[in-house]
């Protein structure tokens, strides 16, 4: 029985699919039949088309054709075989060289034709290739000309296969995928049709129209992901706040006046806007922005006590255990000197000690509560939940948001990652969002140097100094364990090493991820307090963690970290008025490019230039989780670059909720079909939320 595929057809049942391929392609990410359409070449590789052997020069990387004259095979130094072919077409030879390929000398045969490509050098006065791509099917891809795709792959699988599989795909369903977009629209934006745009990104006819096809698929991604935004935002809209604070009380007036510092400027305007919102019958979704240490926490904790003297409680959400503890710790201090009642529940909260929390969170009796994704059970009901701060934003999903929000909370979300302005109204489009764009006077920049792993005996005779006038340093290691296979320093034989070698004397601690959640937290409390001089660590330390006596940061391997990550790690120093350093040292064999970013770092503290930078090397990575299932999150689309197509697709999205804000009309059924699709394989592009 003849099998017809369609796009949801599973890989694994797909023409040339067997289980151990159908395997590679869902490391992929790829499931289904369309799911390959839209596996996008990483990049294209532009072939000239084959020349004639008589006219291949040294010097050139070619493709050209011709005849196996000679095939010979030999043994030559450290046990290694060379074959080597003379290739020929009327009088014109070029010597083609295989190294370790033995079973070419019984794959090619003499007189059979052979196309090759690769790069020409010269060898005893005749022109030569090494190791040259080859094909013995003449009309192989190649010989074509013109751009041809290459595909990221995956341990195992070749280009070759996988584009014979897209190939099949192409041929048998790609008339099945749907076109999402509204035709008026497409017309207006100039938009190439789907189904040709898939053609055009699998088998370019030229790199024009290459570029039209992505630009279209970069439009799709920046539509769905606006109008996604924007439903959920008219969401928001209609959520009324549970607490409206009418007005400031003597509590807030009383923190502020006993900080023993002026608020910045920013923090005040930040502030300003935040209190407008939670005067609005209209529940607050707010994003409040600011580089490491600018201090985001104090805003939070005022807002929290303007929603407590309005009888509301607060909710303070922290990614990690240790950071939910040291807040619970700090900011909890603070509100108890205000006669708030406070409590910290975490995963490692004892169960008895767990109910009673619930039971003063159900009962209004606790206040405050801050806590690990442990507060966003469904067993935890608060009595009056006026406000959730979310901390570091970007380590939660938009769901968990949402799931804080439910009851007519305000919602202020908090992130230190600077993300650049276009990025930040694409994903975090449906929050109202706030820049604290200045640092609290008095701090002293971070000295940042990059220097090599030789020299590390002055850094340590420093740790030693400094520890002599109670300071303390961050000691940081890529890796926590050694690995096999892996040159990474790790964080657990440094320890060892540093404990009986240079910081002999020194009080030392040891802290990675494979630590338990309390105990680490005991560990981080500990070493707050002063009671280690300094810590060896991966980069567990890197969010959050205030330490005001810590002033000297150590990143080893440093070109193994990303540069939003190391400039993350480098405020967790600097935080007083003591004189603080990062030092970041380089491995052995350090490229001009991994020095130049180190450089970079050295040069600034701008941490929006720094998350731009990053982004732009290392793409969208995970720096945000836009990477969902090891699958980049915009295929086409490039936020750094297409600001006007993002622009376009917001004003267009737009246009379509103003008249229809939920896409409830018929008109727009396969709109809202496709992002019910969209929706459900990854949260970012979920209306509800
Ligand atoms: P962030 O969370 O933005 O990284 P924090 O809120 O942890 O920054 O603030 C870092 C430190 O700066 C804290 O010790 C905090 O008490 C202090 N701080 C906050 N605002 C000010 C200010 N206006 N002036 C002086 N110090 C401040
Ligand atoms: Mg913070």
């Amino acid at each position: 029985m003849a099998f017809e595929a369609d796009r949801h057809t599973e890989v694994q049942y797909l023409k040339g699919v067997g289980p151990v391929r159908a395997q590679q392609l869902r490391r992929l990410g790829l499931e289904r039949a369309e799911d390959l359409l839209f596996h996008f070449p990483a990049e294209y590789l532009q072939r000239g088309g084959v020349i004639d052997l008589a006219r291949v020069r040294v010097g050139e990387i070619i493709t050209t054709q011709g005849q196996v004259l000679d095939v010979q095979k030999r043994r030559v130094q450290r046990g290694r075989t060379l074959v080597t072919v003379t290739l020929g077409d009327a009088g014109a030879r070029l010597r083609l060289t295989w190294f370790n390929a033995a079973y070419l000398a019984d794959k090619l045969r003499v007189g059979e034709s052979l196309v090759v490509s690769g790069a020409v050098t010269l060898y005893a006065g005749q022109p030569q290739m090494v190791n040259p791509e080859f094909d013995q099917d003449t009309q192989s891809e190649l010989v074509t000309s013109g751009p041809v795709p290459r595909y990221p792959l995956t341990a195992g699988l070749k280009q070759g296969a996988l584009r014979k599989i897209i190939e099949h795909v192409l041929d048998t369903v790609v008339q099945d995928v749907p076109e999402p977009l509204p035709d008026k629209l497409r017309e207006r934006e100039q938009l190439m049709p789907r189904i040709d745009a898939l053609r055009e990104i699998h088998r370019p006819s030229d790199v024009d129209r290459v570029e039209r096809a992505r630009a279209r698929f970069a439009f799709e991604e920046a539509f769905a992901l606006q109008l996604a935004v924007g439903i959920r935002r008219h969401g928001y809209l209609r959520r009324s706040s549970r607490i409206v604070v009418d007005d400031y009380g003597t509590l807030s007036t009383k923190l502020v006046n006993d900080l023993g510092f002026e608020l910045t400027g920013a923090q005040r305007r930040v502030l300003s806007a935040i209190g407008k919102d939670l005067r609005s019958k209209v529940a607050m979704h707010r994003l409040v922005q600011g580089d490491v240490g600018c201090g985001k926490t104090l805003v939070a904790v005022i807002a929290m006590v303007w929603t407590i003297e309005a009888g509301g409680q607060v909710a303070f959400l922290a990614p990690t255990e240790v950071l939910a503890r040291q807040h619970g710790r700090r900011q909890g201090e603070v509100l108890k000197k205000l006669g708030v009642k406070v409590a910290t529940l975490t995963g490692a909260t004892p169960s008895a000690e767990r109910r009673d929390i619930l039971k003063g969170l159900a009962t209004g009796y606790i206040q405050a509560v801050f806590g690990t994704h442990a507060l966003i059970q469904d067993d935890i009901h608060f009595r009056r939940l006026g406000l959730a701060v979310v901390d570091e934003q970007h380590r939660f999903g938009v769901a968990q948001r949402g799931a804080l929000a439910q009851e007519g909370a305000h919602l202020l979300v908090m992130s230190a990652t600077p993300i650049p302005r276009t990025l930040a109204l694409t994903v975090y489009g449906d929050l109202d969002l706030s820049v604290i764009d200045e640092l609290p006077p008095g701090r002293s920049q971070v000295g940042t140097r990059v220097i090599s792993d030789k020299a590390l005996a002055p850094i340590y005779e420093d740790v030693v100094a400094r520890a002599g006038r109670a300071e303390q340093s961050y000691l940081v290691f890529p890796v926590v364990e050694e690995n096999e296979g892996s040159d990474l320093a790790s964080a657990k034989a440094a320890f060892e090493e540093l404990k009986s070698g240079p910081l002999s004397a020194l009080r030392l601690a040891l802290l990675h991820g494979k630590i338990p959640p309390r105990e680490k937290a005991q560990l981080s409390e500990a070493f707050a307090r002063g009671e280690y001089d300094a810590v060896v660590a991966t980069t567990v330390v890197e969010v959050g963690l205030d330490v005001a006596k810590a002033t000297l940061m150590v990143v080893h391997q440093a070109e193994r970290f990303g540069l939003a990550q190391l400039h993350q790690l480098r405020g967790r120093v600097g935080r007083s008025h003591l004189k603080s350093e990062c030092v970041l040292v380089s491995g052995p064999g350090l490229g001009q490019r991994a020095r130049q970013r180190l450089q970079l770092l050295a040069s600034t503290h701008d941490g929006f230039l720094l998350a731009e930078a990053d982004l732009r090397e290392r793409g969208m990575g995970d720096l945000h989780g836009f990477r969902q299932h090891g699958r980049a999150l915009f295929r086409a689309l490039n936020p750094l670059q297409d600001e006007l197509i993002l622009t376009r697709a917001r004003e267009s999205a737009r246009e379509i909720l103003e008249a229809d804000p939920g896409l409830r009309s018929g008109r727009h059924a396969s709109l809202a079909t496709w992002l019910d699709e969209l929706g459900g394989r990854s949260p970012f592009w979920s209306a509800s939320g």
